[in-house]
């Protein structure tokens, strides 16, 4: 089956503000290095709706419960997307919902409910403040979640695949 196309981009909250750690930030945790944060955290209440950034085909919806030690995802829900024109694929990455409305290969289209921001501090959705983590991915597709930081010498990932999801969604109509 041919890709779905992505025509439009939106911000997948009604109102995106990136409160929490911005994209690219290197970030330290209780004094041990987390790496640099490959999305953009908004810190909003428990609850809170999270849509679809784009027409798209959903290949990844899991609850990663984690450990006090560990963080974790709580749900994780990824998108895969192809640019109209450019016909580039690329992957919208939304974490730490406290439930999650769609299953892998269910098609999404612009602003479709995807699921509502989980709550702070449970075993569930892990030791944070609600918030959703957003990014935008465009590197190789492996058929399993994608980490939230990189480190130096790190092979899980690469940074120069993630790009800036704010600046991503406003310049995607330029592309
Ligand atoms: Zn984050």
């Amino acid at each position: 089956m041919a890709h779905l196309t992505t025509p439009e981009l939106i911000f997948p909250l009604e109102h995106y503000v990136v409160n929490g750690v911005p994209f690219g930030k290197r970030s330290v945790y209780e004094g041990v290095l987390w790496g640099l944060h490959l999305g953009e955290d908004c810190i909003v209440p428990a609850g809170t709706d999270v849509r679809a950034c784009g027409r798209g085909k959903v290949v990844y919806a899991a609850l990663h419960p984690g450990t006090k030690e560990k963080g974790n995802w709580g749900h994780i829900i990824i998108i895969r997307h192809k640019h109209a024109k450019t016909r580039k694929v690329f992957y919208s990455v939304y974490a730490h919902l406290g439930v999650c409305f769609k299953r892998i290969d269910e098609k999404v289209e612009l602003g479709e409910p995807l699921g509502f921001i989980g709550e702070s501090n449970t075993p569930e959705n892990g030791f944070w403040e609600a918030h959703l983590h957003f990014a935008i991915y465009t590197g190789p597709w492996k058929n399993d979640v994608l980490p939230g930081y990189w480190k130096e010498g790190e092979k899980r990932t690469r940074p120069e695949w993630w790009e800036n999801p704010s600046e991503f969604i406003r310049n995607y109509k330029n592309l």
